[in-house]
């Protein structure tokens, strides 16, 4: 790919680029009457157009239909989180028997880990990468101490070595073979949430199973930035968020993969509800649960139709799309981002996710040399929207979805004047 640093450059890409029309599909915040740069797909994805009439959609009903909602219309709420299944089996590479949309993230994690971590006095540990989203290391400690054991010694963290942000294949593959005879559960992030770097999923899920090691991934950052094969891959669970790259809204609904073998498996422990009792039989009432079969059998409670209204959509647009094009265009956004960034900044800025971009998706992770806190700040004010991550992080993703090669340049550009200024 040839790029300059010419504003022509990103122009000429944008007018090239089939997927430009997608933009126009969602609401940019404003400011002073004038969109924001908006860099926050990795926090909470834009709305899409046709949001607000799906959920009204639903609102319309209830008014109208009550009770009876639950059996008319296009969409009965009866069924409703099954019109959510396919799209979103397609996204993580899932058949639709292994996939459901539920509850949230973190309250999918442990109601898998209720039954994918059994850990026994020989094998009682799990792994996690060293900065792991809080949320999910707050659960990973206390399913360890629900099991009377001591996160301190049954807490693994991987981290890269000292001074750098990526963990290598290498240290991977090493930390499995010599720890794995005691992991009970490797449980990771599809792409860490702060460097941005993407983990070998597959690779990473064959050395634990060797090590007879169940596999477990937290795609809140992954699912709808990076193509996924979980079916394939033969990972055992895996959940997420969808208001990040989904475009979901906030707080919306979260989703888990539990993987086909799994599928008929009665005798896995779990916490029960009435939604994961057959379906056949679930309104008989009657006293002895009965699983369903598949992710469904996860279920606790009745669907959130409103929250998965305003995920349809955005699914709808991805199922479209497609995420083969997706992740061709977010590859060339995102060089093309970190090509400017080394072309003009490279004496402020240095980008910690990987260079190599098989090991990340649209989000790159920059530390400034000086001033990181108060440059975030700045960008806010000069209408540019990115976040601010303790310590010392500015992340900013290009989401292919909807930002466009000139968002990328004039985001630079922005950074470079704030920069400027804040040296004169
Ligand atoms: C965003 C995110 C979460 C958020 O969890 P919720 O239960 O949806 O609040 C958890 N884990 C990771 C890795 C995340 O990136």
């Amino acid at each position: 790919m040839c790029y300059t640093v010419e504003r022509k450059c990103a122009e000429d890409f944008d007018r090239a680029d089939e997927l430009q029309k997608y933009r126009r599909q969602f609401y940019f915040p404003e400011t002073n009457g004038k969109p924001y740069l908006y860099f926050c797909g990795n926090s909470l994805g834009l709305q899409p157009q046709k949001t607000e009439e799906y959920v009204q959609c639903e609102i319309k009903k209830w008014q109208q239909a009550a009770v009876e909602g639950h059996f008319t219309g296009e969409r009965p709420w009866m069924d409703y989180h099954e019109f959510l299944t396919t799209n979103m089996a397609n996204l993580v590479g899932g058949k639709p028997i292994e996939v459901v949309a539920m509850n949230s993230l973190t309250t999918n994690l442990h109601l898998l880990m209720v039954s994918f971590y059994r850990p026994t006095p020989q094998k009682n540990k799990i792994l996690i990468e060293k900065s792991a989203f809080p949320s999910d290391r707050y659960a990973v400690e206390s399913q360890i101490r629900f099991h009377g054991y001591d996160p301190k010694e049954c807490l693994i963290e991987i981290s890269p070595p000292q001074g750098e942000y990526e963990i290598s294949d290498e240290a991977f593959a090493e930390c499995i073979a010599r720890e794995g005879k005691n992991i009970a559960l490797i449980l990771l992030g599809g792409v860490n949430y702060y460097t941005g770097q993407l983990f070998p999923m597959e690779k990473i899920t064959k050395w634990g199973h060797e090590q007879n090691c169940v596999v477990g991934f937290d795609l809140a950052h992954a699912i709808g930035n990076i193509p996924l094969e979980l079916h394939k891959w033969q990972v055992d669970f895996a959940v997420w968020c969808t208001y990040k790259y989904l475009n979901g809204g906030p707080g919306g609904v979260g989703g888990s993969f539990v993987h086909e073998r799994y599928a008929e498996d009665s005798s896995l422990p779990r916490f029960c509800g009435w939604w994961g009792h057959e379906k056949s039989t679930r309104f008989a009432m009657p006293d002895n649960f009965e699983v369903m079969s598949g992710a469904e059998g996860w279920q606790l409670s009745n669907a959130p139709v409103l929250s998965m209204a305003a995920l349809i959509p955005s699914l709808e647009i991805f199922a479209e799309v497609g995420m083969d094009k997706l992740r061709t265009k977010s590859l060339k956004l995102t060089s093309y981002f970190e090509f400017l960034l080394q072309e003009k900044l490279s004496n402020e800025v240095e980008v910690i996710t990987p260079k190599d971009t098989n090991k990340r998706g649209a989000q790159l992770s920059l530390h400034l040399k000086k001033g990181g806190k108060e440059i975030h700040k700045a960008l806010l004010e000069n209408g540019v929207i990115c976040d601010w991550r303790e310590p010392n992080s500015i992340r900013v993703a290009p989401v292919p979805l909807y930002n466009n090669f000139l968002d990328v340049w004039l985001f630079v550009e922005t950074l470079e004047t704030l920069l400027k200024d804040k040296k004169a």
